[in-house]
């Protein structure tokens, strides 16, 4: 079923407002990427959407070129952060950085937006924070309360801002990680911040790099939840228009290649570091102002698909078994631009029990807990989840012993161990 008609269509750039969009790729209606099914006879009532990216000429911003109703997306959500040691680490990074480099004291109080089930906060507890969460998905709200991490089911906006000001009081830090990329209304989401953050205060938010994404093939992070991919020149085009400014960045190696951003009131106290203009010229040298760099993109997106199919096909032809390891959002776009199915991959495995016992949406691939996987004997596991991939193949050392082999989708698409 194509309900395109319900998706807004992105018309002005959401960053610097101009309409000059270059197309950079096209996968069609594709179902949303978190919209686990029920195993069904018929799946013709599936719900797709349009899913394809292009490129502002004007900031460089990468978008979506339509945008789901986040009432649709968020109010329900089956993402929990991942309980991952790659994940404990880095969130244990983020609260150094932000207290060490920052000087952010004892007893402060962080404001969490899409704070999720409030892991980050609750580092930020340990640090001897006061913390307070704000997360539109009700379900996964009451978890946070729940642990002691005090969570507002809500979407952040302007008047939620108001809400924290008056009963919560002014944060020293507000954070938004792995949330700013799923915001249509920046704006509003700037303004907000703009009206909490006191003189010395800092928004920091976490996302995707888009100098990573283009050079690593990252284009299975490309899903609806996903509207806006960044570089930092378009972060400051965007605060710059709403009295913030990008004092300081960080890149960091988490889910395939991030940025770290952190961001003040524009005449506040914080001084801007030499990293932001650094990595503004980067950006220029990697030639992300330029239309030839997002066609080579494309381009590179049609060879990997067509290789990562013809390479499972043939894999299969030889009588081997193949399985997914994970069930990411990201996993769904890869299986189903890629075409692969349940003729393709027997079934994925995900530690996420509530996924488990459900298919995944567009492939109806099923999906099965790590014991059932163990129990099969799979000859290649398709590292859907390779932001996880050293821990994986860490946790898979018995697989791979017995000879067992992982094929990576990305930068192009190879086995490891190689050479069997
Ligand atoms: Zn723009």
């Amino acid at each position: 079923m194509d309900i395109s008609g319900t998706a807004r269509e992105v018309t002005a750039c959401r960053m610097c407002g101009e309409e000059d969009w270059q197309k950079v790729v096209d996968f069609g209606p594709v179902p949303l990427a978190d919209s686990f099914l029920e195993p069904a006879a018929s799946y013709d009532d599936e719900p797709r959407y349009p899913l394809a990216v292009i490129s502002c000429r004007s900031c460089r911003l990468m978008s979506l070129t339509h945008v789901v109703d986040p009432e649709a997306l968020y109010r329900t959500y089956p993402y929990t952060t991942s309980d991952s040691e790659t994940i404990k680490k880095h969130m244990g990074h983020v609260v150094a950085v932000c207290v060490e480099r920052f000087g952010i004291p004892e007893g402060s109080f962080v404001l969490e937006i899409g704070s999720n089930t409030g892991s980050q906060l609750k580092a930020f507890q340990n640090a001897g924070m006061r913390t307070l969460g704000i997360d539109p998905a009700r379900n996964i709200a009451v978890v946070a309360n729940e642990r002691g991490v005090e969570t507002l089911p809500e979407f952040f906006s302007v008047d939620t801002a108001a809400l924290v000001k008056k009963t919560y009081g002014t944060p020293q830090l507000i954070l938004g990680r792995h949330v700013f990329a799923h915001i249509d209304d920046v704006a509003s989401v700037a303004e907000g911040v703009r009206n909490l953050l006191g003189p010395d205060s800092l928004f920091a938010i976490e996302v995707p790099y888009l100098v990573d994404m283009l050079e690593r093939n990252e284009f299975d992070t490309i899903y609806h939840e996903h509207l806006s991919y960044f570089g930092v020149g378009t972060l400051v085009t965007l605060f710059q228009r709403h009295g913030l400014r990008v004092v300081d960045v960080e890149r960091l190696a988490v889910h395939g290649g991030s940025i770290l951003v952190f961001v003040g009131l524009d005449d506040g106290t914080r001084p801007t570091s030499p990293a932001v203009g650094e990595l503004i010229a980067l950006e220029k040298r990697t030639g992300l102002h330029e239309d030839a760099t997002y066609q080579r993109f494309a381009e590179h997106v049609e060879q990997i698909t067509g290789e990562l199919t013809a390479l499972v096909r043939s894999l299969r032809a030889e009588g081997k078994r193949i399985a997914g390891y994970g069930a990411p959002a990201k996993g769904n776009t890869l299986l189903n631009v890629c075409g692969l199915t349940t003729d393709d991959l027997e079934f994925c495995c995900d530690t996420t029990e509530f996924k488990q016992g459900l298919v995944l949406p567009g492939t109806h691939i099923p999906v099965h807990s790590p014991a059932y996987a163990k129990a099969q004997d799979i000859d290649y596991f398709l590292l859907l989840a390779w932001n996880y991939g050293e821990e994986i193949m860490a946790k898979e050392a018995a697989f791979l012993a017995r000879g067992g082999r992982f094929i990576l989708p990305n930068p192009r698409p190879s086995i490891v161990p190689s050479g069997a």
